[in-house]
């Protein structure tokens, strides 16, 4: 493949400002390949980076490229690497790991205190025409596995992660807060792993409405808080209303943050089973103890995911999980900010909104 000069890159300058930057296409080394970048999807993460300067304990301090839910075409390996050839086409997992510490050996090399993530400040993320990465953390995509659905193993793999760590079995029953794109992708794997029936509940009615065509059986649309009502008061009189027509659940994945939401999770699961926490909300919650100890329910933690890729791939290619669906727009390189304000305002019932380069 004839490598451009150009490597157009989507900078964070700083909070409410991003700009276009035409980079050195970067040099590799052993073990790692140049991916060409051919679709990135926008992430919750990369709008708040570009609204707020940072997520959590990761702060933007210096100009960063954004993106990190990528595919692409490897158009250089170098030396060492075995494993791909110019011209394959890629999934690029987007953390790369130390490969030697306890975390990374005892394989949740998620929890890598080195992990090295695209977008994670203070590192570069995949938004640009030339990405240099670990060629072991890039993975083939079968001939009939499009670019755009490879750009989704990324979310996916968080849902996938979500429902191995709940050990959802055949026939469970499962609840998940949050109707967003991680919140449909764990749908879509806890409907992989075998649950038997899934609920989503959401505060937009357009969510829901996409989601009744995706992998759940049934849609809750949650009201608001009153004003001045206490968080845990409205997660006992809503789960209490959600309880008339919904049996307690196996496991419940909140993949919001929401404290009303990690509340209720609490009050709908069953007698020793799983609260799964997914999305990333106030550092601080307060939590109903009394029924987490008195029921045996298991609450767990999520970050990110880790050994999810090759799964990922294969359940796609199987047609196991689709994700096609999801995808509802998409835009140019050059457009990455109308792509971004899109991402921002969630108009025309946007779910997944992709740059394609
Ligand atoms: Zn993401
Ligand atoms: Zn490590």
């Amino acid at each position: 493949m004839a490598i451009n000069e150009k490597n157009l890159c989507v900078v964070l300058n700083k909070p409410l400002d991003i700009v276009f930057e035409n980079r050195p296409v970067p040099e590799i080394g052993q073990g790692e390949v140049l991916v060409n970048i051919k679709a990135t999807g926008i992430c919750g993460s990369d709008v708040h980076y570009w609204q707020s300067g940072g997520v959590g304990s990761f702060i933007v301090k210096k100009p960063m490229v954004l993106g990190h839910e990528s595919a692409g075409i490897i158009a250089a390996v170098g030396p060492g690497v075995t494993n791909l050839k110019v011209g394959d086409r890629v999934a690029l997992e987007p953390g790369v790991a130390c490969r030697m510490c306890d975390q990374c050996k005892q394989g949740r090399y998620n929890l890598c205190p080195e992990m090295v993530f695209a977008a994670t400040p203070p590192y570069d993320g995949t938004l640009c025409n030339y990405y240099r990465h670990a060629a072991d953390f890039c993975y083939k995509l079968p001939d009939h596995v499009s670019l755009e659905e490879g750009a989704l193993i990324e979310p996916l793999s968080v849902g996938i992660h979500a429902a191995r760590r709940s050990h959802i079995r055949a026939g469970d029953r499962v609840f998940i807060f949050g109707a967003g794109p991680v919140g449909l992708l764990t749908a879509a794997a806890a409907k992989a792993a075998g649950a038997a029936h899934i609920t989503i509940a959401d505060i937009t009615p357009s969510r829901l409405e996409f989601a009744k065509t995706y992998c759940t059986q049934s849609q809750v649309l949650l009201e608001r808080p009153q004003l001045g009502e206490p968080n845990m008061d409205y997660a006992r009189r809503t789960a209490a209303k959600i309880l008339e027509t919904e049996p307690l659940a196996d496991v419940v994945i909140d993949c919001t943050g929401a404290e009303t939401c990690v509340q209720m999770s609490v009050l709908l699961t069953k007698n020793g089973g799983s609260v799964v926490l997914v999305g990333m909300g106030a550092q601080v919650q307060s939590l109903p103890i009394s029924e987490i100890s008195a029921r045996e329910v298991d609450i767990k933690g999520i970050f990110r995911y880790c050994n999810t890729y090759p799964m990922a791939v294969n359940s796609i290619a199987s047609g196991a999980i689709d994700v096609k669906p999801l995808i509802t727009h998409s835009y140019s390189l050059e457009d990455s900010v109308k792509a971004f304000e899109h991402a921002r305002d969630g108009t025309d019932n946007a779910i997944k909104i992709q740059i394609l380069g």
